[in-house]
């Protein structure tokens, strides 16, 4: 903040809401985030939940509305955790843009490809997926009602028996998706000011909405900072190592170069502030 202030800047800290939970509406999130110390006496500026009291958006085509504090900015500074993910095996700064910038309605266009598969001759009805799940997506009788889900994915977490599954095939297809949001949010924002952050600290195998689990997949690493938004997380991605992370990080890095956000090369400068 103080960085920002001083090179004329008038910040303030944002996110946007989610599904159901703490951060379902802007004033859920607003408890949520004071919960957690992003306190406006603390962080010196404000805290604005981007897409607002009532989920507001501009829509830029037909599949992503980008959030209105977001869109109505002069400059953005994508401040993002780099972890693995259990859908998008990697989440760095593409994934920050593509869920973090939007409305929910376009997080539930991503989340589409991850609905899980239902198999009832595995089901030994526990009834653990149906009290999970806060979408009323799972009937008594434990069968999905597809057009209530989000892909959330919480119930097939808590599935032991493997009767609910992820698709085989949704970590490129999330990628996929990931990276053709960031195009499109990236692309349509009024301005071009956009620095890209990634935070190689805490690394862990799934990502923050994830229940804790004292488990890193690395060591830390630091901090990398870039305009250019593939370089970043490819760079992160190869400093924490490939293997470290479930299925292929880079298929949404390569999309997003392939859609013209970014290059696939990268030369790693240690600055001291
Ligand atoms: S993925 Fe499972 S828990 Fe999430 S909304 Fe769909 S049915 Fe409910
Ligand atoms: S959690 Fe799995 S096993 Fe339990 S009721 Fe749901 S689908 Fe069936």
């Amino acid at each position: 903040m103080e960085l920002l202030k001083n090179h004329g800047g008038d910040p303030f800290v944002t996110d946007t809401t989610m599904y159901k939970g703490k951060r379902y509406t802007a004033m859920d999130y607003y408890r949520t985030a004071f919960d957690h110390g992003f306190l406006p006496s603390y962080l010196d500026c404000p805290v604005i939940i981007a897409d607002g009291l009532k989920d507001e958006g501009v829509q830029v085509n037909e599949q992503v509305e980008i959030a209105k504090s977001i869109y109505d900015s002069d400059a953005m500074l994508v401040v993002s955790h780099a972890t693995g993910h259990s859908a998008s095996s990697f989440g760095g700064a593409i994934k920050n843009v593509a869920m973090g910038c939007v409305t929910k309605s376009t997080k539930k266009y991503q989340h589409e490809v991850t609905k899980p598969i239902w198999n009832p001759d595995l089901c030994t009805d526990c009834d653990k997926c149906r009290q999970i799940c806060q979408f009323d997506a799972i009937t008594e009788d434990h069968e999905l009602i597809i057009e209530n889900c989000v892909g959330c994915e919480s119930c097939s977490y808590v599935c032991e028996s493997g009767a609910l599954k992820s698709p085989d095939d949704e970590s490129d297809k999330l990628q996929k998706r990931l990276a053709e949001v960031a195009h499109a949010v990236l692309r349509n924002l009024p301005y071009t000011n956009c620095i890209f952050v990634n935070f190689l600290i805490d690394i862990t195998p799934f990502c923050d909405c994830a229940e804790f689990t004292p488990e890193y997949i690395s060591l830390d690493i630091g901090v990398l900072a870039s305009n250019d938004i593939v370089a970043v997380d490819l760079a992160t991605i190869e400093l924490i190592g490939n293997h470290k992370f479930q299925g292929d990080p880079t298929v949404q890095v390569r999309e997003a170069h392939r859609k013209g956000l970014g290059v696939l090369e990268y030369e790693i400068v240690k600055v001291r502030l």
